[in-house]
């Protein structure tokens, strides 16, 4: 049964992948190597909880015991070493994960699940340096992870039934809705997701419209919270850009080629919300959606 999580980079994702756990009774260890990050971790998980409790989502005593039930560490092995399942949420790049998977599958114990939070790295990859290719898993969070319900969880080539079977049992019981799917470029959320942000942003490179425009056609015609462009500056550029790599590389389809225009972006620094400019304009403590005077009207 599992029980001990122990989570691996304690960013955007890492902390909130700790939140839902340690708010559904698992006694969760929060690893980075950063110990700024395990700081910023634990207050916005604490204003995360305090804007449940304003919503009366949640009581005191529910934030107390959540807080409780988290540990921040900063050596890996010290906090993997009791786990039953190790869910990796570093940043997103190969090398990185293929180190600190060697690490999880030294230091964990025999039967535990590995687990990583991957938008685009093969899973099967990343299982191949284990000796355990069975018992790794993508277990695909999305953000804002207390908030959003899905789970895409990803088979591996090896991964074992029972394996997955656990993931999906477990994500149930963080009340998230898991969707099982096979590991191929982009998995399914970001396969389909970023050649629709990739078009956008052609549409915007070749005069088809303008930011305003194709933002405001995907928004009302197709009913999206937020248009394609807001959406990738809420990704990050430098994310979206990778990921359409990804699916060029894995694929070989032109059909994937990122747009220039997404590239030059992501050359000059303007990555999105992080760098404050992208499509929109980003003033820290301002929630009015300003074009980049770039794009003009
Ligand atoms: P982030 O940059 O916010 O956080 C990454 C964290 O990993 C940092 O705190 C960093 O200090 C830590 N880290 C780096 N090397 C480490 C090491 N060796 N040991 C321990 N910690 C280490 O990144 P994020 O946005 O939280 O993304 C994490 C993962 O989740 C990535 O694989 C990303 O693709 C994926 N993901 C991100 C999103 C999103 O919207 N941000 C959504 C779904 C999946």
């Amino acid at each position: 049964m599992i029980k001990n999580i122990s989570i691996i980079g304690a960013g955007t994702m890492g902390n909130g992948i700790a939140h839902v756990f340690a708010q559904s009774g698992f006694t969760v260890n929060l690893i980075d190597v950063n110990p700024t990050q395990l700081h910023r971790a634990l207050a916005t998980i604490e204003k995360n909880l305090d804007r449940q409790i304003a919503k009366a989502a949640i009581t005191e005593a529910d934030k107390k015991a959540t807080i409780a039930n988290i540990t921040m560490l900063s050596d890996i092995h010290e906090g993997i070493k009791a786990a039953d399942l190790v869910i990796e949420a570093a940043s997103e790049n190969i090398e990185l994960k293929t180190d600190i998977f060697k690490h999880m599958d030294m230091a964990a114990p025999a039967g535990c699940i590995l687990a990583t939070n991957t938008s685009s790295i093969s899973i099967t990859k990343i299982a191949s340096i284990t000796k355990r290719p069975g018992h790794v898993i993508g277990m695909h969070f999305m953000n804002p992870v207390p908030v959003m319900k899905l789970v895409e969880v990803i088979n591996g080539y090896e991964t074992k039934k029972e394996v997955t079977d656990t993931i999906v049992e477990l994500s149930k019981q963080l009340g998230k809705l898991p969707c099982v799917v096979n590991d191929y470029p982009g998995f399914i959320a970001n396969r389909i997701l970023m050649p629709m942000i990739n078009e956008a942003i052609y549409s915007l490179y070749e005069g088809v419209a303008n930011v305003e425009a194709i933002d405001t056609v995907m928004k009302l015609g197709m009913a999206h919270p937020m248009g394609p462009l807001q959406l990738a500056d809420f990704i990050g550029l430098d994310i979206c850009l990778s990921i359409m790599h990804v699916l060029h590389d894995g694929f070989g389809n032109p059909k994937y080629a990122p747009c220039p225009l997404l590239v030059n972006m992501v050359q000059a620094g303007k990555l999105g919300v992080k760098t404050g400019e992208g499509f929109y304009l980003f003033t820290a403590g301002s929630k009015e959606l300003v074009v980049s005077e770039r794009f003009g009207k």
